[in-house]
């Protein structure tokens, strides 16, 4: 049965596409497997119905808004993916007069490697009474765990209920780069070193990333280049600090690059630091 909040989605959408003020909502579907879900442009009152809400959904809207350039596009956005609709507003990258948001407040979204990992079955995502998944912290994403702001900063109108208590947070990340600024630079030479050594050069953290718009990335090496094919660490260091520093101002911290990395590489680690050192200065 369809929570409140995903009921009320359909709804709007559905009234934004009869009227005409929107020629496309972009919001999610069910993907092919409990607790997974896609990106999903409705483009009818009847595709609405697809549209779901819940705490599986995780992917950052913000990276597909290009697809849809020149379209007004009505968009559902939590807290972390409007950080990022923001950011490509500032630079230039998409128009506020084609969005029309749907801000939805946002208490937490499903690990589901974590929730794999138990058991999927015996887990409640969702409780229809406080409109707000039933997960613990060893059960939400890490960026959840700290997340301290349910309400997104850019809408036009919001679904959802906020909760009167402060939600309880605590900052894995920020744990974890203090353990790595602990370390000598030899020691965290190696580690980079073994987590590095694990990276394909796939792109897929590229693909994921909202805010690497650049038309022609210069970092990206062609399949058939021999640096791509023997997984060359100079290439590989090269791709990821050059990636960084051309994120810094831009990385909201979506963290959708680590969580698809195949690899599991802390690529949040890299952005993090740069970041937490670019405020220090
Ligand atoms: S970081 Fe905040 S807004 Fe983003 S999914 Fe987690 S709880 Fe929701
Ligand atoms: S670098 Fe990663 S965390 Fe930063 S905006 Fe891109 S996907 Fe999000
Ligand atoms: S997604 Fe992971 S393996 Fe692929 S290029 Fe990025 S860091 Fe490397």
């Amino acid at each position: 049965m369809a929570s409140l909040i995903e009921q009320q989605l359909r709804e709007r959408a559905q009234a934004l596409l009869d009227e005409g003020s929107v020629e496309l909502f972009l919001g999610y579907r069910q993907g092919s497997r409990s607790l997974r879900v896609a990106p999903f442009a409705a483009r009818s009152s009847s595709e609405t119905e697809r549209l779901v809400w819940n705490a599986a959904c995780v992917p950052n809207l913000a990276g597909t808004l290009h697809k849809y350039a020149g379209q007004r596009i009505g968009v559902a956005l939590k807290m972390c993916d409007a950080h990022s609709v923001i950011q490509l507003l500032r630079f230039n990258q998409i128009r506020r007069d084609e969005l029309y948001v749907i801000g939805v407040v946002c208490h937490g979204m499903a690990d589901a490697e974590r929730i794999a990992a138990t058991d999927a079955d015996t887990i409640t995502l969702w409780d229809p009474a406080t409109e707000r998944p039933t997960l613990g912290p060893d059960q939400l994403l890490d960026k959840c765990v700290s997340c301290t702001q349910p309400v997104p900063d850019l809408y036009d109108e919001l679904l959802g209920r906020v909760a009167t208590a402060p939600p309880e947070t605590k900052n894995e990340r920020l744990a974890d780069i203090q353990m790595l600024e602990a370390m000598d630079a030899p020691t965290r030479r190696a580690f980079w070193q073994e987590q590095l050594s694990k990276c394909t050069l796939c792109y897929a953290c590229q693909a994921a990333c909202p805010l690497c718009f650049c038309k022609q990335c210069a970092l990206s090496l062609e399949r058939s280049d021999p640096r791509r094919q023997t997984r060359d660490m100079g290439a590989i260091f090269t791709y990821h600090v050059m990636r960084a520093y051309h994120l810094t101002e831009r990385c909201t911290g979506c963290n959708e690059c680590e969580r698809v990395c195949p690899e599991d590489i802390p690529l949040s680690l890299i952005t993090q630091k740069l970041e937490q050192d670019r405020e220090q200065r």
